[in-house]
């Protein structure tokens, strides 16, 4: 598979088939970029109507020019790219690059060309990017190769750089370079009809320039392949996604609660999350991330040191930190003694160490040197506003001269004179720098989110199964399950629920209260009945057997009186002092089952703190997943309390989606709620809802 793109990414000849004469084409402008960006390899224009472009030699087809040709960029008229693919086949051309619009994009008569191009392609094995793109760059010194429109040529860097959109990449492309963001190589994917995101992933997984990714994505191609490539990829690099636009939601029943909670992008996100990438939700903010993944390696904690010579933009800079889940370092008092020796009185040498206006480029480098060195530091951001001694290029020397080499990251924030920043870019090592404290906070925080990615890979996936579901399934008996049977499958699957007894009738209900041992929690059941409490059909807490006839007289008046049939009861022994939490399935129409954890009970949709993952998950993505709640700490310790058996909610959540994943027919599923116990003593449901579908 990789092999296959190499004569498109590093190509040794390029045939530039459809390039014009004219001065002010597009296709000479391509022309212009393969020239400037120095291509190691040779060009061969194609123009029938030419004999020389650009000094260069033309040829009147592509069979023409009789020597090997790596790779064929067409940028020929819509209605001539078919039979020029036909002409670069005959000529055994490695690899086509379609720059040429009008297919897919443009309608029924587009989409059908462009059927028939990738089946003349698929038969001969030659891969093809594109059409209606623009271009590709590599800038690997042995290759040197820019063949797209970007007015800027691109720096060479680390990043490598897909987009589903060739008009925004190039954009980005000339933004970048103002930024000091160097690109290893630039795939622009168009329609994707042939080559995807997926594939360019894959061939950047062995290319040994590129050390992080930055994706812009308007869809997700082949969304479970996309997780399993870009799962190994950022397990060795941080991939920055920006996705624009939304899923379509395709087809989702929201009688669950997982499936009213799973909006329309949740499952991209979940997918994202899963593959452990960062998404960023703005253009900036993957600009901002990329910026610091080029030149910082991944902390390895949150402790971050602020070092500054104005106050305001470290508590800015405090602030965002906190936002971010990152803390102030506390810095050794060896450390801060060390500071203060250099320092005027009224500096502050705890963290942030801010040492006035008056800070030298000198003071920076000590500083800066001090707080890296100290133990209880894994970044730091260093922040300066214009000196008014010295000059902003001297501080950022004297920060350059501490982060090079340093295995902990640094990011710097200087808020000076736009001159500035094009020089800093030049100074060797110089970590990336931020106009505003917030940005540089945000890419260290998403740097950090990238570092621990590694600690919620671990545990295994349950193997789980259900005979009572299978058995469902072959009945095809679609729809949702009668409680004992939804109730029997969590049991085989290996999640404690609460004991209790169906009951026809209150007396029924009454003996199979004393049978379970008081108090109890009583349930009307009624088929039309989605969430039984909000018709007064459950009453917790039943002490005795007058209560619960009297509890159930009163659900039988409610349920007459909302025309809804009493089918009978079910009989719970209460489960105390427990957390709720839901766990739930839904089908997303691209992506899958999803797994959803989130703090439960009959709120689940006010407080919708929930967080969704493709399935199947191990026990400690399940974990990664707990902690992603927003109220999590609510499982934990809390006000006196014990902490909550978080591992065998996790345990359980990785059951659930391991039964979503053996068994695709499983449409919805809610576990609500589902008691977390205090710690070591597990978790046990109460009620869940489980639908059925072909
Ligand atoms: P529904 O979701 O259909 O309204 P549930 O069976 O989930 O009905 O019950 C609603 C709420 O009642 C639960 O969120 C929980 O707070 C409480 N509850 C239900 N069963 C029990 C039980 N066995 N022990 C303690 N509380 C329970
Ligand atoms: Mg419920």
């Amino acid at each position: 598979m990789t092999a296959s793109l190499k004569p498109i990414l590093a190509p040794r000849s390029i045939a530039l088939a459809g390039v014009s004469s004219r001065p002010d084409s597009l296709s000479i402008k391509l022309l212009d970029n393969l020239l400037a960006s120095g291509f190691t390899g040779r060009i061969y224009p194609v123009n029938p109507r030419a004999s020389s472009i650009r000094e260069l030699p033309c040829y009147p087809s592509v069979t023409a020019i009789g020597a090997p040709v790596d790779l064929a960029v067409l940028m020929v008229p819509r209605d001539l790219v078919i039979p020029t693919v036909d002409e670069c086949l005959a000529a055994g051309v490695g690899g086509v690059v379609v720059i040429t619009a009008g297919f897919r994009e443009g309608g029924e008569e587009g989409a059908a060309l462009e059927r028939e191009l990738v089946s003349r392609l698929r038969a001969s094995g030659v891969r093809m990017v594109g059409p209606n793109c623009m271009g590709v760059i590599n800038t690997a010194p042995d290759v040197r190769l820019d063949a797209t429109f970007s007015p800027t040529p691109a720096l060479p860097g680390p990043v490598a750089f897909a987009s589903h959109s060739g008009a925004l990449g190039v954009a980005v492309l000339e933004a970048a370079a103002e930024a000091g963001l160097g690109f290893s190589q630039f795939v622009s994917v168009g329609n994707s009809a042939d080559v995807n995101v997926n594939d360019v992933l894959e061939y950047w997984e062995s290319d040994e320039r590129t050390r992080a990714v930055m994706l812009y994505l308007e869809s997700l191609d082949e969304p479970r392949r996309f997780l399993e490539v870009a799962s190994r990829l950022t397990a060795r690099m941080p991939v920055i996604a920006l996705k624009a636009g939304r899923t379509a939601a395709g087809q989702r029943a929201a009688s669950s609660h997982t499936g009213a909670l799973a909006a329309a992008d949740t499952a991209v996100d979940a997918l994202l999350a899963q593959a452990g990438v960062l998404r960023a939700t703005t253009l900036e903010e993957m600009f901002e991330v990329a910026l610091g993944a080029q030149s910082c390696p991944a902390p390895r904690g949150r402790r971050v040191a602020v070092v500054t010579n104005a106050g305001g933009p470290a508590i800015v800079a405090a602030d965002a930190l906190a936002t971010h889940g990152l803390e102030l370092a506390p810095l050794t008092a060896a450390t801060q003694a060390e500071i203060r020796s250099f320092l005027p009185a009224e500096a502050s040498v705890a963290d942030p160490v801010d040492m006035l206006p008056s800070a030298r480029p000198e003071d920076y480098r000590r500083a800066l040197g001090l707080v890296l060195a100290d133990e209880g530091v894994d970044a730091a951001v260093a922040i300066a506003v214009t000196p008014p001694q010295g000059s902003a290029l001297e501080v950022a020397e004297a920060i350059a001269s501490q982060a090079r080499g340093c295995a902990k990251p640094v990011v710097s924030v200087f808020m000076t004179a736009a001159r500035f920043y094009p020089q800093a870019h030049r100074i060797p090592g110089m970590p990336p720098v931020y106009r505003y404290p917030e940005g540089g906070v945000r890419a260290l925080a998403a740097l950090v989110r990238h570092g621990e990615r590694r600690h919620d890979r671990g545990g295994e996936v349950p193997v789980v199964a259900s005979p009572t579901l299978d058995g469902a399934v072959a009945r095809a008996r679609w729809g949702y399950l009668p409680q004992a049977e939804a109730f029997a499958v969590l049991e085989e699957i290996g999640i404690p629920v609460a004991p209790w007894r169906p009951a026809r009738d209150l007396e029924a209900a009454v003996r199979a209260a004393e049978e379970l041992g008081f108090p109890v929690v009583l349930k009307g059941e009624a088929s039309a009945l989605v969430h039984k409490s909000e018709m007064g059909a459950v009453q917790v807490n039943l002490a005795s057997p007058a209560a619960v006839r009297q509890a159930g007289l009163g659900m039988a008046d409610r349920l007459a009186a909302a025309g809804l049939q009493l089918d009978g009861f079910v009989v719970q022994r209460l489960v105390p002092g427990g957390r709720e939490v839901i766990l739930g399935v839904s089908r997303d129409p691209a992506v899958g089952p999803l797994l959803m954890v989130g703090l439960g009970g009959v709120a689940v949709e006010v407080w919708k703190d929930v967080v969704f993952r493709p399935v199947p998950v191990t026990t400690g993505e399940a974990f990664g997943m707990i902690e992603a709640l927003r109220g999590a700490p609510l499982l934990g310790e809390f006000r006196g309390r014990p902490a909550g058996d978080v591992a065998s909610l996790a345990e359980a959540a990785a059951r659930l989606g391991a039964l979503a994943a053996a068994v695709p027919e499983l449409a919805e599923c809610d576990v609500n709620p589902l008691f977390v116990l205090d710690q070591g003593r597990g978790c046990v449901a109460v009620d869940v809802r489980l639908r059925l579908a072909p």
